[in-house]
């Protein structure tokens, strides 16, 4: 290696890096540029803080060279990295996955907020995907047990291998199934939660370039009205709900009415829409 090279820092590296990932218009160029730089080098935050003014091995620049330019042609953070936070856990996400949303934090705060208290919860999570949702639920409620269904045979193993990265297997059980075949269903449940997929067929132009080309679109679109599998989800509580039980789903910024409307035919009690950090109508529950 020549010598000049072994005296580049990780400082010297990153900044025509983060200048390449600012031009491809990519969201937080640093900040990626960083978290890209920890991966390669196995560093956690503070630990890629004290490597910033130290020399990086010549494979390792040429590793973090090699993945911000795959990061620049639009490939999603979370594929290249294989991994992505959420509720201040870090999951597995693969291309056969959603990639967990921060708005999915909402509907993790009201099951907290609606179900705070010492008692035993029992929950199931329809379309799991990467099983954040549930595994978040397992390990923040305390005396839970959760049913986490998913459809996807490429969700599956990823599901399976957060559960158990994250010390959650013995309070969840992971099974594959249709969320519109409800028989597999158990009963007497305290809360059904979803994020189903929830884009009418007619929206696809709405949707980021970058999500339409690297996420799956079975996690995405739900039927001509973006309805089919919150209809389900609704469906299916009413059977395994027991009365009194809690559902919260998540939906469309456009579907808050309609989310209310058929839960109000289907019986339930007093639905209500709360909003996500952009102010955008984000959960109904009810
Ligand atoms: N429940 C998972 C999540 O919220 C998957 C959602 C989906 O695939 N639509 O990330």
């Amino acid at each position: 290696s020549r010598a000049e090279d072994k005296d580049m820092t990780l400082q010297e590296l990153l900044t025509p890096l983060i200048r390449d990932l600012q031009a491809a218009g990519t969201d937080a160029p640093a900040l990626e540029a960083r978290l890209l730089a920890g991966h390669v080098l196995r560093l956690d935050r503070i630990g890629l803080m004290l490597a910033i003014p130290a020399p990086v091995a010549e494979d390792a620049a040429a590793a973090i060279r090699g993945l911000t330019a795959r990061r620049c042609t639009g490939e999603p953070l979370a594929h290249i990295t294989g991994r992505r936070e959420f509720f201040g856990r870090d999951f597995e996400v693969s291309p056969q996955t959603l990639i967990p949303r921060p708005e999915t934090e909402l509907l993790l705060e009201i099951v907290l907020r609606e179900c705070a208290g010492p008692g035993e919860v029992r929950f199931a999570d329809l379309g799991t995907g990467t099983g954040c949702i549930g595994i978040t639920l397992a390990l923040e409620l305390p005396h839970s047990r959760g049913l986490l269904l998913e459809y996807s045979a490429g969700a599956l193993p990823v599901a399976a291998r957060n559960i158990r990265s994250l010390h959650a297997a013995d309070r969840l059980a992971l099974v594959r199934g249709d969320m519109f075949m409800p028989p597999l269903m158990p009963r007497g449940l305290d809360v059904l939660v979803s994020n189903p997929p929830y884009i009418a067929a007619a929206e696809e132009g709405e949707v980021m370039a970058e999500v339409l080309r690297h996420e799956p679109h079975s996690a995405l679109f739900s039927g001509q009205d973006g309805l089919r599998h919150l209809r389900a989800v609704i469906r299916a509580g009413r059977q395994a709900l027991k009365p009194g039980g809690l559902i919260v789903m998540e939906h469309g910024y456009r579907q808050g009415g309609a989310v209310r409307r058929l839960l109000a035919e289907a019986g339930y009690r007093a639905p209500r829409t709360e909003q996500d950090l952009a102010g955008l109508d984000r959960c109904t529950w009810a």
